[in-house]
């Protein structure tokens, strides 16, 4: 099965997210309206700069509708869609989705890490991490599971039905952490279609 995955595609670096998807196994959708959410068993959320895209996501009637989907469906923010999709932004605060129980603070490396390409473990074997004037996770809460970390602070994280990294996996040569989530929706799916045909 190759599950639909949707790209939010307002602003920022959708187009390599796509093209990682895609690679991955998937099938991705670019999502601009509320209509683009009702196809799709999952969502990335991109990076780019998370206070235009809360200003566009005012502008296309989408914050609430996307609260909505990630009640249900796996959605994954990398940088500034992990901004979006955390429960408590600093520096300085901003509004949020408050779907992953943890605090971010934006720009949080300072200039010494403004961009860099970090090497990260991942599953026992090194990855590529790009860094572009990435949040720090400043707070983790207790049901947070940590897959890779950075300096001793987590940088790619999973959370119940979420998944979000403070770098750009999409601009990696491997696309590793895209097949986990791609992975995390087939699962997701297949224990739905199992509950419903049980009930
Ligand atoms: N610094 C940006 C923000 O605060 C995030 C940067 C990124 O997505 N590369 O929204």
């Amino acid at each position: 099965m190759r599950p639909k995955i949707g790209v939010l595609a307002l602003q920022g670096d959708f187009e390599a997210h796509e093209k990682a998807l895609r690679e991955s196994g998937s099938e991705p959708v670019l999502v601009r309206t509320r209509a683009d959410l009702d196809s799709i068993d999952g969502l990335i959320l991109p990076g780019g700069e998370s206070t235009t895209m809360l200003k566009l996501l005012d502008v296309e009637d989408l914050f609430e509708p996307l609260r909505k989907f990630g009640e249900t469906k796996p959605i994954f923010g990398t940088c500034a869609g992990a901004i979006l999709l955390a429960d408590n932004v600093v520096n300085p605060q901003q509004r949020s989705l408050g779907l992953l129980d943890l605090t971010l603070e934006r720009n949080g490396y300072g200039r010494q890490i403004d961009s860099r390409i970090a090497s990260i473990e991942l599953d026992g074997k090194p990855a590529e991490a790009v860094f572009i004037r990435a949040p720090i996770i400043r707070r983790a809460g207790p049901a947070v599971r940590v897959i890779a970390s950075y300096l001793g602070t987590p940088v790619l994280v999973e959370n119940g039905l979420h998944m979000a990294a403070t770098f750009h996996p999409e601009l990696s040569s491997e696309n590793r952490i895209h097949e986990l989530f791609v992975k995390k929706v087939q699962n997701i799916e297949k224990a739905y279609l199992n509950y419903t045909e049980t009930t």
